[in-house]
Formats: C-alpha cells, structure tokens, sequence
C-alpha cells in the first residue's frame, strides 16, 4: 500500500513516549497515510530535540497537553511503571469522543493505573504489539517493526465496538496481525512467552558475567549462538523490563515456579545419566521451534535471519 491510496485511519494521533515503539509507529504510519497528523512528546529536551532532528513526528511539542490536543488516537509509549501518572497528566485535555491506548507489555497493571483517569466520553483500548527490538529511542525506530507480527489488543469492560475496530484498522494498516484478548490472560501468556524468557536471559548472562575469570576472556571470545542469543535479550531496555517484572508479577512468579520444577528435573536426569530424560524432553522442545517457524513468527536461517554484523 503506498501514502497515495491509503485513507488515514485517524485525523490526528498523538503519541507521548518517543522510543523504539512509538518512532516505529510514526514511520508505519507514513509508509501508510494511517494519520493526517501525528504529533508527538518526550519527557526530555534531548529526545525531543533528536526526533525534530531525524524528522519523527509531523510536530514535536513541548508539553504533553499541546501533543494530545485535538488527537483522536492518543497513545501512550512510555514504561509500564509511568503509564497512570502520564495519563493523570493528559487526561484534562483528551477530546470528547477520543481513543486513548498504550503499548504497554503488561495489561492489568497498566488499566487499573490509567483507567480512573479517563474522562467521559473518551474510549480507552489498550493494546500491545508483540514486535520488539533491545534497541530504545527515538532512533530505534522503523516502519518495518510491526510487519507480520501479532498486536493484541485488550479491550476493557465497555469498550466501544467502534473505537476497537478504529484501532484495528490502524495496527492492522500498520502490518500487524490483530487479536483481541482479556487482561489477565494476555499477561499469562506474556509471562511464558516473554518476560519469563528474558529474566532466565539476564541470569544467565549475570551469571556468566560473575565468573569473572572467563568473562575476561574467553565467553566473549568463544560466545556460541546460545550465550550470543542471550546476551542479546539482556542487553534489553533496564527500565522498561524492571517495569514488567514488578508489574506483572503473580503471572511470572507462576511460570517461574514451574520452570524451577523442570529445572530441577532435568539436573536430576544430568546427575542420574537418565539420558532417556533428557532426549525426550529435547525432542519436544524441538517441535516448538519448528512450529514457530512453520507459524512465519521467525526463520530457520542460522543467524536467524539477522545478516552480517554491520
Ligand atoms: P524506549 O525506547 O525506552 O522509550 C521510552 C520513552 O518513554 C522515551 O521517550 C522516554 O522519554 C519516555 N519515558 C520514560 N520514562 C518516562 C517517565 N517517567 N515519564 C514520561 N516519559 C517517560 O521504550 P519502548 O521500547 O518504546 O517501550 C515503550 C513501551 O512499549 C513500554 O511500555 C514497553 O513495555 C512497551 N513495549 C516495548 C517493546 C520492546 O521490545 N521494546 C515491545 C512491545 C511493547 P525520554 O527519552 O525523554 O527519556
């Protein structure tokens, strides 16, 4: 689809946060026409300055009162911890009939922190797009995030049929396969796919980092795909995933519970020589992966994809 034929979705979206998120947003945007303006705000000087720099946004503003103004999309692009004081902020000057939604990667925490905030008249929809890179700001971004990739969106009670389907069409417009989900269960299946994921990638790097006498020389030296891989989700955003885990904590205190049993498992079948164990679980956790591939979600090139280091 090119500018030309697209019809915006929206006249007017404002998004406040400008990281990897909200820049891959603007440019997904324009690839489109999916907005007739997009304007945007960042809590700091400097961000701002780079995205009127490198030409993110239509308009930059100052405040985020000025950046919401007039929007009928507001979305908020900032951490999971900040999302309720940053819509206490807004929400004075959100428009009658507005969509307010976030990005955020947690979905309970994030609609009891905003929701009480949302005046009359204005369509709260959450969303999150399941796309993500271990880069952050206003430069990380680019058109191309979002493609063939799932966003969830996460309607809460009441939300009109209409301003969801708006949203749709914009994720949608933007690349994104869409699927509605409910709060709780969305955070559950984000704890297994994702937050869990990354916690055991910062142990073990963590873990790999205390055991200094190698780490000086040879794991970096020798790094193989699987400590290469890791190191890569834990070079993930500090603030962002200290968010996650503090607020979606039930969910993956769960899976991590059950990932300890299977841990402990799987080092009594290394002890006991039960290689029977040991080959069977393999090979289940072998079909995963093939089934992700066969699912387009990622590819079975042995760099998965990522070409040569640039
Ligand atoms: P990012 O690149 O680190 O950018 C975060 C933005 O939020 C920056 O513009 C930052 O402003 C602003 N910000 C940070 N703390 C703030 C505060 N206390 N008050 C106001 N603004 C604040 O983040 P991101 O990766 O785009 O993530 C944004 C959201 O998307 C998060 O909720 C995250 O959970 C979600 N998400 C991330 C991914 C991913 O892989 N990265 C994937 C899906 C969803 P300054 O630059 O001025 O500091």
């Amino acid at each position: 689809m090119t500018e030309a034929q697209a019809k915006p979705v929206y006249n007017r979206v404002a998004l406040i946060g400008l990281g990897l998120i909200a820049s891959s947003m603007f440019w997904a945007m324009k690839r489109s026409g999916l907005a007739g303006e997009v304007t945007g705000y960042a809590r700091s000087a400097e961000t701002r300055d780079t995205a009127r720099r490198i030409g993110l946004c239509d308009r930059i503003c100052d405040t985020p009162q000025e950046a919401v103004e007039g929007a009928d999309l507001v979305v908020l692009c900032v951490p999971v911890g900040v999302m309720g004081a940053v819509a206490a902020e807004i929400a004075p000057v959100l428009m009658p009939g507005a969509t307010l939604s976030d990005v955020g990667s947690v979905k309970r925490h994030v609609i009891e922190d905003v929701a009480p905030h949302i005046p009359e008249g204005v369509h709260f929809v959450p969303s999150h797009p399941l796309a993500g890179t271990e880069h952050s700001g206003p430069e990380s971004g680019f058109a191309e995030l979002f493609d063939n990739r799932w966003s969830l969106l996460v309607p809460v009670e009441g939300s009109d049929p209409e301003a969801v389907a708006c949203l749709r069409a914009l994720w949608e417009g933007m690349g994104a396969h869409v699927e509605e989900m409910d709060a709780d269960h969305h955070d559950l299946v984000l704890a297994v796919t994702s937050h869990a994921p990354h916690l055991i990638a910062y142990t073990m790097v963590g873990v790999a980092d205390d055991l200094r006498r190698v780490t000086d020389s040879e794991v970096i030296k020798y790094s193989a795909a699987g400590f290469r891989d890791f190191t890569r989700i834990a070079a993930s955003d500090p603030t962002m995933w200290r968010d996650v885990f503090l607020t979606n904590k039930d969910a993956t205190l769960e899976i991590l519970g059950r990932f300890t049993e299977e841990l402990f498992a799987l080092q009594r079948a290394i002890r006991t020589g039960d290689g029977e164990h040991l080959h069977a679980y393999f090979t289940r956790t072998r079909a995963i992966r093939r089934g992700i591939i066969e699912a387009g979600q990622d590819t079975d090139a042995p760099d998965f994809g990522r070409g040569p280091k640039k």
